[in-house]
């Protein structure tokens, strides 16, 4: 094992699971604090990218999008989904997989895609972290994945505190679509959150290139943008 994943299966033994909401002992996230999660599902959405839109169809970003069919998510990326989030990703927390996995399969039952991949860090960052925070989403929802293989080739670096903008234009060409054609396959994106959607449709815009015949994105969170304001810095 690498020092990074022995560092993360460490930290995983050694920290006592605590709410992500209240901070009650012994669970990732208490029956009250799951009931009270704000769901990124429902009426006044985009009907694409599922964004908070008042207006009818598709919010303003969504007329220039070709690449994804659509994005669902289960919660708002806020309060203890939020904490859950970066717990995951940032503390390592890889216990907490298993429970938001398990809101994922439940969105994953009702969508279209019948094979699903992760959004690809780049090796270098799988390395560092020790784990991909959507690979092990991925697994733990037990969802079916293709044979084919979807590979970050360019090491974006972070995108907290891009515009979408600046997100877009970092991410164009940074996939690649390794293995068996995707013949007609309608394929699912799984990520832990969805921001801007760039780095989703960049992996979407790869997919389709190797014969997917529909690219949909599903996460854990997903953080609204103020649509009114598309040029100012996303926060994470
Ligand atoms: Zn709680
Ligand atoms: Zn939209």
């Amino acid at each position: 094992m690498r020092p990074s994943a022995l560092a993360a299966r460490a930290i995983d033994l050694l920290f006592p699971l605590r709410c992500a909401g209240c901070g009650t002992f012994d669970t990732a996230l208490c029956s009250r604090c799951e009931a009270a999660l704000a769901p990124a599902v429902g009426p006044l959405r985009c009907a694409n990218c599922s964004a908070a839109w008042e207006g009818t169809d598709f919010c303003p970003r969504c007329y220039g999008w070709r690449e994804l069919a659509g994005v669902r998510a289960a919660f708002e990326h806020e309060g203890a989904a939020r904490a859950l989030v970066h717990r995951l990703k940032y503390q390592r927390y890889r216990a907490l997989a298993p429970l938001m996995a398990s809101h994922l399969a439940r969105l994953a039952a009702e969508m279209p895609p019948s094979v699903w991949l992760p959004v690809p860090l780049h090796p270098s960052r799988e390395r560092a972290r020790g784990f991909n925070q959507a690979e092990l989403l991925l697994r733990r929802a037990g969802l079916p994945r293709p044979p084919t293989r979807l590979r970050r080739i360019r090491n974006t670096g972070s995108q907290v505190g891009r515009t979408a903008a600046e997100r877009a234009a970092s991410l164009a060409g940074a996939f690649t679509v390794e293995g068996p054609p995707l013949d007609g396959l309608v394929v699912g994106l799984v990520d832990d959150v969805i921001t801007s959607g760039a780095t989703a449709r960049e992996c979407a815009r790869a997919l389709l290139d190797h014969g997917a015949r529909q690219v949909w994105a599903l996460s854990f969170t997903r953080a609204s943008l103020d649509l009114t304001a598309p040029h100012s810095p996303i926060a994470d």
